[in-house]
């Protein structure tokens, strides 16, 4: 038995009030604790785990690997065939100007990096963000993350950027010949998953044309089959001239990446040469498992659409339910009140059906279970969610 205790005292802690179940077991759609309890995930770990938990081919990747070679030199010197079979991959799946991965740790450093890159191309210094956008914690994606609650405590930020409000057309104008690049998230995730028009995209993507402004989606939530394509963009019809990507990248071991043309990269690497740098970026365990991961989301993404829609159906009967924002396997769930929605998120756990807060969209909650996940297990999680609602209402 562990002690407990130990994760409060000797454990930095990032909430007043963690949800602190210690996991022992973690598999498919479920998670087990220390008595044996059996969990639903139906929020993947957070938009990670849309393979599911330990997916074997993910686990034997892994263990082949570390059994081959672990880390033998920082990012970008040797040649390790993990990162070339899955830049390979990626520039295979994405459109052709994508074609040169920078491979890093977490969806905060792809952010780091997406910019340094838009900065150095094109000259210009300015950026423009959305406001209740979320692109990570560290000092450059915060200074272009539109949310005061996270930012409060942290300032100064990086100079230079603007916010726009999100799928507003006429908020365009304010990126003009001196923007170096707009990076929004194709769908906002943090914000309670709002959906942008089609002709906003297009417009957005026009006006950076037109300005020579670099557009930079995050899709470190939205990627990986989330909702319905492998990447939301294609929803759009729209490339972005950066991409960026972590979360389900690899399987549940962690990754990250920036992507764009192997011309725009290339400022990386001269002037000063070693312009972008990791230790730890391109981790062949994490690149090896990144690979395989793509292969398992293309045989679940034919059924993600209608799994989004039955989970969408069966709670749009029950009448605490306000408001459903959905695409794909992303939902928000919008109840009357913060309180409500905190009561039914905690009796969801103890029921055994882990589902999560936004911290921008107090009154909604999120789904966003593995693209894994069956139709009975659907069926049997969400049923759970109704008789919770039932509780919660009487
Ligand atoms: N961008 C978006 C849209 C995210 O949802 C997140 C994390 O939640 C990040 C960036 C930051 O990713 P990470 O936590 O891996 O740094």
């Amino acid at each position: 038995m562990v002690n407990k205790n130990i994760f409060f005292v000797h454990q930095a802690q990032t909430s007043p009030h963690p949800i602190a179940i210690q996991i022992t077991k973690a598999e498919g759609v479920y998670l087990y604790d220390e008595s044996g309890k059996r969990y639903f995930d139906l929020i993947s770990g957070l938009a990670v785990n849309n393979v599911g938990h330990s997916h074997p081919k993910i686990v034997e990747a892994v263990k082949n690997q570390a059994e081959k070679f672990m880390h033998v030199m920082p990012y970008g010197e040797f040649i390790q065939e993990p990162q070339i079979k899955l830049a390979e991959k990626l520039a295979h799946i994405l459109p052709s100007t994508l074609s040169s991965s920078y491979f890093v740790n977490s969806g905060a450093e792809a952010v780091e990096g997406a910019l340094k890159l838009a900065k150095r191309y094109t000259g210009r210094k300015k950026n423009v963000a959305c406001n209740k956008s979320y692109h990570g914690s560290t000092h450059g994606a915060l200074s272009v993350t539109g949310n005061d609650t996270k930012r409060k405590g942290y300032g100064d930020f990086l100079p230079n950027i603007s916010f726009i409000s999100f799928n507003e057309i006429s908020d365009l104008d304010s990126i003009d010949e001196f923007t170096a690049a707009v990076i929004v998230e194709t769908i906002q995730g943090d914000a309670g998953v709002r959906i942008p028009d089609k002709q906003y995209m297009l417009k957005l993507r026009e006006r950076c044309t037109e300005v020579g402004a670099l557009l930079i989606l995050d899709e470190i939530q939205t990627g990986y089959g989330r909702t319905g394509t492998f990447f939301a963009f294609e929803q759009y019809n729209i490339v972005p001239d950066i991409l960026c990507i972590a979360k389900a990248m690899a399987g549940g071991m962690p990754m990250g990446a920036f992507v764009s043309s192997k011309s725009m990269m290339s400022c990386l690497s001269h002037d000063p040469m070693l312009g972008h740098i990791t230790t730890f970026g391109g981790h062949p365990v994490s690149c090896i498992a990144a690979y395989e991961t793509i292969d398992i989301i293309q045989e679940h993404l034919p059924r993600v659409k209608e799994k989004g829609v039955l989970i969408k159906e069966m709670l749009s009967t029950h009448k605490l339910v306000k408001e459903i924002r959905q695409i794909g396997l992303m939902l928000a769930i919008d109840l009357p009140s913060q309180e409500i929605t905190q009561q039914v998120v905690h009796k969801c756990l103890e029921k055994g059906v882990i589902t999560f807060w936004f911290l921008s969209c107090p009154a909604s909650f999120r789904l966003a279970p593995p693209l894994t996940i069956t139709i009975n297990e659907i069926k049997e999680s969400i049923g759970v969610i109704l008789t919770v609602f039932d509780e919660v209402t009487s």
